[in-house]
């Protein structure tokens, strides 16, 4: 080496600050955390956003990305509260992916602009009379033979098949969307500790980075949008009134090669949907159906392998006429993390709940994103929150990245 040259060991990077200024933090970067970076951004307030692990990876990429007007909770033939809450959403998404919303969605992609409902035998009575009663006219269609997904054209099937309004979206290319141009505000990292004033609001949070670096991070106020995550932030603020339920579920996938891509739930004798498929193309030019509803429910109890022949004997059931004998299968377990509710029954609208300065939320569905802008936006006005413009130097600090979804990690 030339004398005059620097050693490697002695090349500096820019240093950390030890204390950024900014008006609101979110803890957390899936749908909930990054769809109000991207929202409260827009309208003009400072905000960065802290990810423990990979953005999406705790439910968001895991979901089969669904935007439903609740449809499919209203079989039991009553519209209930979560219905009413959750009708106008995919209106709402048509219009973020039209580009006409706060938050822009135009570079997302959109999966299936309908849905189906299907029923392989005789439907049952009381599913007829709610198809057709006033409340869900205009949102279900029954679909002639020649108009049904090519799956339900062959002439072993004899069952029904709806139309649905309902989208499914790209999960991946939604979150690619939502950190355009706020890259720079994804910190990778995880609070440690919370400053409170003398009134015992929280007025800052202090964060270890995941190159080590620690920073003291003053806020307005901080959003816990962690999935469940939020059970611990809350322990470590001691937030009390904002309580967690998990639902475990019990996701299947079956990858294939058949020319089939399905958005659709199958209806049982039950209430619920006995299963929901959506289908996802996998980077070797295959295609994943992605096994959803009571199959993942009831797999809780189930291993990997039980639940293979669980997922086998249903699709060979429900679709008798085509040959799955090439299909690879895996599955992995998640917890739905939503607000506690009594009963573990789900709970019907997204959850926004304030203590300390803080707000905990949980959208409790993709699709309420919007429902859950709404309501957090209401509570940072009625906080009195201010815009303001800070000079941050985050380009040194570590960014977090995009999780890879399920279907292009466990099959190997
Ligand atoms: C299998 C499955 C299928 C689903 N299908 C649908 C569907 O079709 N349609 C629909 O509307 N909804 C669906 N949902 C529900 C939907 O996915 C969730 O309601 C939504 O994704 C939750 O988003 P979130 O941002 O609150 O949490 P998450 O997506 O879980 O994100 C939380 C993030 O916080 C991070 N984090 C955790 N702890 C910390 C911490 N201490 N500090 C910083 N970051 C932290 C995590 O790493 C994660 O990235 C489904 C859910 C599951 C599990």
């Amino acid at each position: 080496m030339d004398s005059t040259q620097k050693p490697y060991a002695t090349i500096t990077s820019p240093e950390t600050p030890a204390d950024i200024h900014t008006d609101i933090l979110l803890l957390g970067g899936g749908i909930a955390g990054l769809y109000l970076l991207k929202l409260l951004g827009n309208l003009g307030y400072d905000c960065i956003l802290i990810e423990k692990d990979q953005l999406g990876s705790g439910q968001t990429l895991q979901s089969q990305g669904i935007i439903h007007g609740g449809l499919k909770y209203a079989l039991g033939g009553n519209l209930n509260a979560e219905s009413d809450a959750i009708k106008e959403m995919p209106d709402r998404w048509r219009k973020l992916l039209a580009g006409e919303e706060t938050v822009d969605l135009s570079n997302t992609k959109v999966i299936a602009k309908t849905q189906h409902m299907w029923s392989a035998g005789k439907l049952a009575s009381k599913f007829t009379s709610f198809f057709a009663s006033k409340l869900v006219r205009g949102r279900i269609d029954k679909l002639k033979k020649d108009q049904m997904p090519a799956l339900f054209q062959a002439q072993q099937f004899t069952g029904s098949v709806y139309k649905l309004t309902d989208l499914v979206v790209d999960t991946p290319s939604l979150l690619n969307n939502l950190c355009q141009g706020v890259e720079q505000r994804i910190l990778q990292g995880e609070a440690t500790s919370f400053g409170t004033d003398e009134t015992g609001n929280i007025t800052s949070s202090n964060v270890t980075l995941s190159n080590n670096k620690s920073v003291q991070i003053h806020h307005q106020t901080v959003i816990f949008s962690a999935g469940a995550g939020n059970e611990s932030l809350a322990n470590l603020a001691d937030i009390k009134s904002a309580p967690m339920q998990r639902r475990p579920l019990h996701m299947v996938m079956a990858k294939h090669n058949l020319p089939y891509p399905l958005y659709a739930h199958g209806l049982g004798t039950g209430s619920k949907p006995r299963i929901t498929i959506t289908s996802h193309a996998t980077d070797d030019g295959k295609m994943v159906w992605y096994l959803g509803g009571e199959i993942a429910e009831s797999g809780i109890n189930r291993d990997s392998e039980s639940q293979i022949i669980e997922g086998k004997k249903e699709l060979n059931a429900l679709f008798p006429w085509v040959d799955f004998g090439d299909t690879e299968w895996a599955t992995f377990f998640v917890d739905r993390a939503e607000p506690l509710q009594r009963g573990l029954i789900k709970p019907d609208c997204a959850y926004a709940h304030e203590e300390k300065n803080a707000i905990v939320t949980w959208p409790t569905k993709l699709t309420l994103a919007p429902d859950l802008g709404d309501r957090i936006l209401a509570l940072i006005k009625q906080q009195g929150v201010t815009q303001n413009t800070y000079s941050n130097e985050l380009s040194s600090l570590p960014k977090a990245s995009i999780a890879i979804q399920k279907w292009e990690s466990l099959f190997v």
